[in-house]
């Protein structure tokens, strides 16, 4: 008989109590270090003092009044979001997948709204991921998650990652813009080149396109700036995110230019649970946190040390890792041996990890995680990699 809770995941046979910074702690007295964060999502660790506080304390006032009345927590986290970005205007949701089918609405409504109804076609790229939603499907364009759903939804065309020629053979008179992910999450942390992006910014002005950044994973300070997408010196139009934003609490928002905001003027867009007091409390809570002086900075320390000694822990095991990869604090082993059984040798060692696509293992630790994590965590995966290696590189070690 199907279990109660419909088996769409395959889970791990674990389930945590409470949680402090880093760790996790299940009922029965074990810990992990959680070097997944609930998929790049409790950007705070767990139990934070600030985050906590401040959605207890809106708890107790008002969670709910719905977007027929004003919300000052959310004009105040649109603000800050505004003062701190690119953008000119915020329309906050609830997820990744239903920022990213807002971002598209936008662009073509944008180009329709300019003249160009003809423009609807968002150009996207292999290794993607966008989400679950029956559009956002189409746009990830992974044959294995589109098997069985019925016809594609229309108006998402792929060219391969990193290949700027690919990209502007693709461009026709019905492309109204691009989404990209400035580092790629489940295709399996790979990040766009710097001069890729801005490549992407000329020929986006260049053909009077759109530029949407998808920075639901890699956004909301994790790649050590606020958002990817400033290492490479460039604005998109608009930017999806979602993930860390609340620090696990369910939140996603887009972020546009005036140009493109206009489009979705009242009546043309909604949601019910969007930005209410409750998440936007969440919000701003995680924001004191990532916005406050030193913070951005310490988390690119803290990345580089993490990833110089990624990179010698693949050194030092050729035959499980093929490589490190990623930026900031979103990183990735490239497996030799099957990912999840480096997962698995890592659980065993104490320690969470995320799998992805291309046989990699995720590491996307929260931001707060100290010096005291990074070495215990690579303390943990030595011994996990040692558990991987093949009986031939075992003997030829003794
Ligand atoms: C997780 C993710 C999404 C989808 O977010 P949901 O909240 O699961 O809908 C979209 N884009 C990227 C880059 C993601 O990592």
């Amino acid at each position: 008989m199907i279990a109660a809770l419909m088996p769409t995941y395959n889970r791990a046979d674990l389930a945590f109590e409470h949680g402090e910074g880093c760790w996790l702690y299940t009922a029965d007295g074990r810990r992990f270090l959680d070097f997944g964060a609930g998929i790049a999502t409790s950007s705070l660790g767990h139990g934070h003092k600030g985050l906590t506080d401040a959605i207890a304390k809106q708890a107790h006032k008002v969670m709910h009044v719905s977007n027929l009345y004003r919300v000052p927590q959310a004009e105040e986290l649109a603000a800050r979001l505004v003062a701190a970005t690119f953008a000119d205007s915020v329309f906050f949701c609830n997820s990744g997948a239903e920022a990213n089918e807002g971002m598209v609405k936008m662009i073509r409504k944008a180009q329709h709204d300019n003249g160009h109804p003809e423009r609807y076609r968002v150009i996207c790229f292999e290794g993607a991921f966008h989400g679950r939603t029956l559009a956002m499907l189409a746009a990830t364009g992974n044959a294995k998650y589109l098997k069985g759903f019925g016809p594609e939804v229309d108006g998402f065309d792929h060219v391969p990652f990193n290949n700027l020629n690919a990209l502007r053979d693709a461009i026709t008179p019905q492309t109204a813009g691009i989404i990209i992910e400035p580092v790629q999450g489940e295709g399996g942390i790979r990040p766009a080149q710097l001069q890729f992006l801005r490549d992407l910014r000329t020929t986006c002005d260049e053909f009077g396109i759109f530029l949407g950044m998808d920075e639901v994973q890699c956004g909301m300070g994790r790649t050590g700036k606020l958002f990817a997408h400033e290492w490479a010196g460039i604005t998109p139009d608009v930017m999806s995110i979602a993930k860390g934003i609340a620090g696990g609490f369910p939140m996603g928002a887009i972020l546009a230019k005036e140009h493109l905001a206009k489009s979705l003027y009242a009546g043309t867009h909604g949601t019910t649970f969007g930005g209410n007091p409750l998440a936007c409390a969440a919000g701003n809570a995680v924001l004191d946190v990532v916005l406050a002086d030193g913070f951005l900075a310490d988390v690119d320390r803290r990345a580089r040390k993490l990833w110089f000694a990624l990179v010698d822990l693949a050194a030092e095991f050729p035959t499980v890792f093929e490589e490190a990869r990623g930026a900031g604090l979103i990183v990735g082993l490239k497996c030799v041996v099957p990912n999840t059984e480096v997962q698995d040798a890592f659980m065993a060692e104490g320690l969470l990890s995320v799998g992805a696509g291309d046989n990699v293992v995720r590491l996307v630790p929260p931001l707060v995680v100290t010096d005291a994590d990074i070495d215990t965590a690579l303390e943990m995966m030595r011994h996990g990699a040692m558990r991987c290696l093949p009986q031939p590189a075992i003997m030829a070690a003794k």
